[in-house]
């Protein structure tokens, strides 16, 4: 359907109406607008590719007040249309775009600053990590964010950020200073440990419950080369494989600047099974003996080793945009036997996928990422977050992450059995490491699926804490209701 890009303010659609309204018809584009195909396009999953009534795209700040302002009193609530909000565009499925109204697209807010004197980068919500670390390793630092460089800052940011430096600065999240936020009203607050304090601590961890931050100010860090080491190494070592990443997550705190993500994954490309590590220490020591248990492992591939900058290792990967994907993350403690029982499902998995799309339409990417415990304390240190990792301060834990990508863009069909067969799994291992007393409450948001409760497995002290301040900051409750995309406090039993 084409829609006209009618700058008047007589579209049909009561919302994209009261933003031409307020001004604001430059930054708005309807399905007629030449920009619009490039808008949907630019989702990074095909689940999210939706196509709105129409998108708002603000520049500043002051364009989003304006945007909410002029969206929160363009109906009452009983329309059944709704808002959705995206920056880098790499959230799940009913997170991120909506078809039955507005989506507010803030890739247009994406400077990065930093001020030197002291020690922060500013930057904003729609800035992807890559962009972030060139811009701030002119200035010779660094900051903690994504290992993708294509991830979005806002999202990323919003719901914890598991970094290279994890184990060293806390969650992404820990290192935010300041949120530049924009409530439902209009108005601009910041928020931090003198000033909304209550707000600061909620978002970190609390998700899109409470307005929309346009900028975020973050704790910087001299900037040193990555030393990256890629292991392929074939399933037949997965007994080993399993024993040196549980080691590895029991390593000691004076080991906190290595950090690893192991996978088992098929991958169709290579048309083979494998296990992989990618092993990173970030003061870019080449000698670190935290991976020596891997280095016994025969592999299929020359191991290849690099020392590269943050900016150059962010952008190497080689998740590609435009598949179809399900996932679904657990926490494990760190049992080798639940691992173990992990990748046995990765095998009955693997046969599932292969009789429902063949073998050449799909990849498996099946990831354990170690979490010790201590990483809870620096989150604690740094003013505290809504994550609720230091309710166990002795168990060291691993996230576990199922996820499965079909790579055939016509693959809608195949699309409700391939999820039912990843979250059937996910069932399982769920099963399994209770029986063994092994499972950990934590749903770590960032990689939810819109099936789990991410908010609730916080624990009932942080739920308390994100219900408190989205009542106080959004007594009208339009982020709740008007922006149902995401992890919402009030669908949290
Ligand atoms: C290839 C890939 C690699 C990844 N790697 C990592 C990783 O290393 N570590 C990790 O922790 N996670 C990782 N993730 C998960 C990632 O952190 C989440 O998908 C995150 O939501 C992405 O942020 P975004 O800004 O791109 O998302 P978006 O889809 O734009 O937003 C995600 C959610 O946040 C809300 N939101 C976004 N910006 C704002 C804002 N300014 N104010 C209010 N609400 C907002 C949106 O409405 C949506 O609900 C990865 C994901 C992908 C696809």
């Amino acid at each position: 359907m084409t829609y006209n890009n009618n700058t008047q303010g007589h579209t049909g659609f009561p919302p994209c109406d009261a933003l031409i309204s307020a001004n604001l018809s430059h930054a708005v584009h309807l399905p007629s607008s030449p920009l619009y195909p490039s808008l949907v396009a630019a989702y990074w999953s095909l689940n999210t590719r939706r196509r709105p009534w129409c998108f708002v795209l603000p520049v500043t700040t002051s364009e989003v007040s304006r945007t909410l302002a002029a969206l929160s009193s363009a109906g009452d609530g009983a329309g059944d249309w709704h808002i959705a909000v995206r920056s880098g565009a790499h959230g799940n499925d009913n997170s991120n775009n909506i078809e039955k109204g507005v989506t507010i697209d803030l890739s247009q807010l994406n400077a990065t600053t930093y001020d030197a004197a002291a020690n922060i980068a500013g930057v904003g919500t729609g800035a992807r990590w890559g962009n972030v670390y060139a811009a701030l390793d002119k200035h010779g630092v660094g900051v903690t964010g994504g290992r993708e460089g294509i991830v979005g800052v806002g999202g990323f940011l919003l719901g914890g950020g598991n970094s290279w430096y994890t184990a060293r600065t806390g969650f992404a999240c820990d290192s935010v200073i300041n949120y530049e936020i924009v409530l439902f009203s209009g108005v601009v607050v910041n928020a931090n440990a003198s000033v909304h304090s209550d707000l600061w601590r909620a978002l970190k961890g609390g998700g899109s419950n409470f307005g929309i931050v346009t900028r975020f100010d973050l704790e910087a860090f001299p900037a040193q080369n990555l030393s990256i080491t890629t292991r392929t190494i074939g399933p037949d070592h997965s007994d080993e494989f399993i024993d040196a990443v549980s080691g590895f997550t029991d390593l000691a705190p004076s080991f906190r600047d290595n950090a690893m993500i192991a996978l088992v994954t098929y991958d169709s490309e290579e048309n083979r099974i494998s296990l992989q590590s990618i092993e990173v220490n970030t003061r870019n020591d080449a000698n670190t003996t935290a991976f020596d248990a891997f280095k016994h492992i025969p592999t299929l591939i020359p191991a290849t080793k690099q020392s590269i900058t943050l900016a150059a290792s962010s952008n190497r990967s080689e998740l590609g945009s435009g598949t179809r994907g399900a996932g679904f993350p657990v926490t494990i403690s760190n049992d080798p036997r639940v691992m173990r029982y992990c990748i046995e499902q990765h095998a009955s998995l693997f046969s599932d996928l292969n009789a429902i799309t063949g073998l050449q339409n799909f990849s498996t990417l099946l990831n354990f990422q170690p979490l010790p415990s201590y990483i809870a304390e620096i989150g604690v240190k740094k003013g505290g977050n809504m994550l609720g990792l230091d309710r166990n301060t002795t168990s060291n834990m691993i996230i576990f992450i199922g996820s499965v990508v079909l790579k055939a863009p016509d693959s809608e069909d195949q699309y409700p059995q391939v999820y039912q067969k990843v979250s059937a799994m996910i069932q399982r291992i769920e099963a399994f490491s209770k029986s063994m007393g092994s499972s950990q409450e934590f749903i770590y948001l960032n990689y939810a699926n819109a099936a789990q409760d991410a908010l609730g497995s916080y624990g009932a002290a942080n739920v308390k804490h994100i219900r408190q301040a989205a009542n106080k900051y959004d007594p009208h409750r339009f982020f709740q209701k008007r922006v149902p995309g995401g992890f919402k406090i009030d669908r949290v039993g």
